[in-house]
Parts: structure tokens; C-alpha cells; sequence
């Protein structure tokens, strides 16, 4: 029997957590022991941008190292789990259910949102991955619309892991670490209660109801992935704080599992 697996919510923070785990590396390690060993993992990634939704389809993902000015080693890191071609045609397939156009593209590979949670989760690179985009001009209602059509795929045995962060403010960015500031802990303890109270009409509506939110997440790319974990775990669904704490200053680390 195929067990249903939740979704989940991962910061991950900067790229050097491949290279210091810490603290966050462990709760991933953990929670990837916990859950059942996924048929398939479809990560929606912040770092994969496009105007309307689009799947991936590789026969084996290339490493994607998108980002500049990290240390050498980083770009020798690699993650070459095989692709799921006929998923991706699948998660098209309920996407356009939903009234949702999803292109399929057969180049893309893995981005460091994906690759960073999973080199620590799933180090062997076995388990079939496939990435699907977010719409940076959109909102957190359509990704969540995402989610609640893709909600059936949990019941197949595929992880929908979505990694961005719940505080990401560059600009905040203090490279030499230290406390997080006050705005940052305010906005990262009012998601965590609102979706451990599983009030969705809040979350939906987080630019004006969160506290700090413009401070908190001054472009919407790392937070939107949030959403899809949110829809993808059915009606009524509360999510559980697996992991809190802040790095560089500002970024959260939180990570959530969904449930309804
Ligand atoms: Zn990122």
C-alpha cells in the first residue's frame, strides 16, 4: 500500500547550509527518517520563476547553481536525481482540471531551493524529482488554488516539499549573524499561529492582516511556495512548526508539515 504523505514548508535559507548544516540540516534529516520514503518528490521551488506554471520534465535533473559569489566548493555540489517525466504530464494534467495552463518543459533541472533540502533529506539522489514554478506576480490565493488541485498526488506517494523562506528580506541580510530583529520574530510567530490555528482567511490575506509583512517579505517569491503546501494538504488544513530560529540575522529557518 502506498502511503499518503503531508506537504511541507521548508526555509532554506542561504546556499552555505549545504556546507554548515547546523540545526536546520538536522530537523530535515529527522523529518525525512519520519515520513514514509516518497514514490516522487515535486518541490515548488522559489527560485523558479515564470509568468504562468510550468512543470519539469527531464529524463535525469542537471545541478542548477543559481547563485554568485559563494565559495568554490558550493558549484562542485551535485544532485542528479533521476526526473519523472510522466508525473510531470500528470501534474499538468490536474492543473488544467483545475482551469490552471501548465507548460512541460524538458530542459530544466534542479535549483539550489530544491537541491539544498533534498542533498540532506534524500542523500542517495534516487527518488524521481521534479520541480513545479511559482508566478511571482501572483498571489497567495492562486497558489493555493496550485496546491488543492494538486492534493492527490499526496495519496501516490509523492513528497510536495515547497522551499522558499518565511522571513526573506535581502536587505536585512547581516552577514556576520546575530538576534533577529523584532519585525522578523513578530511576522514569523503570527504565520506559525495562524497555521497552527488553521486560519486560511488570514493566511490568504497575509500583505495586510501579518504584521511587518512588506519588512518581512518585500517580494513575495519566498513566501508564495508556502501556499501550494497549504492547498496541496485538503480542506481545513493546520500546518505544525517541525523547526524555528533565525539566521544571518533576519531569515527565518521555520519549516512546517501540513495536515488537514
Ligand atoms: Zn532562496
Amino acid at each position: 500500500m502506498i502511503a499518503s504523505l503531508p506537504s511541507l514548508f521548508l526555509s532554506h535559507g542561504a546556499p552555505t547550509l549545504s556546507l554548515d548544516p547546523g540545526e536546520t540540516g538536522a530537523c530535515w534529516q529527522r523529518l525525512a527518517q519520519h515520513l514514509p520514503r516518497p514514490a516522487a518528490v515535486l518541490c515548488v521551488s522559489a527560485h523558479w520563476m515564470t509568468e504562468e506554471p510550468a512543470v519539469s520534465a527531464p529524463q535525469r535533473n542537471r545541478t542548477i547553481h543559481d547563485f554568485y559569489g559563494f565559495p568554490e566548493p558550493l558549484y562542485r555540489l551535485s544532485y542528479p536525481a533521476p526526473g519523472a517525466p510522466a508525473l510531470a504530464e500528470r501534474v499538468a494534467s490536474l492543473l488544467g482540471d483545475a482551469g490552471i495552463a501548465a507548460a512541460v518543459d524538458g530542459e530544466r533541472g534542479l535549483d539550489h531551493g530544491a537541491w539544498v533540502p533534498l542533498r540532506l533529506m534524500y542523500p542517495d539522489a534516487s527518488i524521481p524529482t521534479i520541480q513545479l514554478s511559482i508566478q511571482p506576480y501572483r498571489d497567495a490565493a492562486w497558489h493555493h488554488r496550485l496546491g488543492v488541485a494538486l492534493a492527490p498526488l499526496r495519496g501516490d506517494g509523492v513528497l510536495i516539499l515547497a522551499s522558499g523562506g518565511a522571513v526573506h528580506n535581502l536587505r536585512t541580510v547581516v552577514w556576520q549573524g546575530g538576534a533577529a530583529p523584532s519585525w522578523a520574530q513578530q511576522f514569523d510567530d503570527w504565520v506559525a499561529a495562524a497555521l497552527e490555528e488553521g486560519r486560511e482567511a488570514d493566511l490568504l490575506d497575509w500583505v495586510e492582516r501579518a504584521p511587518h509583512a512588506r519588512e518581512a517579505q518585500p517580494t513575495p517569491d519566498h513566501f508564495l511556495p508556502l501556499f501550494v503546501a497549504l492547498g496541496a494538504a485538503g480542506p481545513g488544513a493546520r500546518g505544525a512548526r517541525l523547526h524555528q530560529g533565525f539566521t544571518l540575522g533576519s531569515l527565518s529557518m521555520a519549516a512546517y508539515k501540513f495536515a488537514a
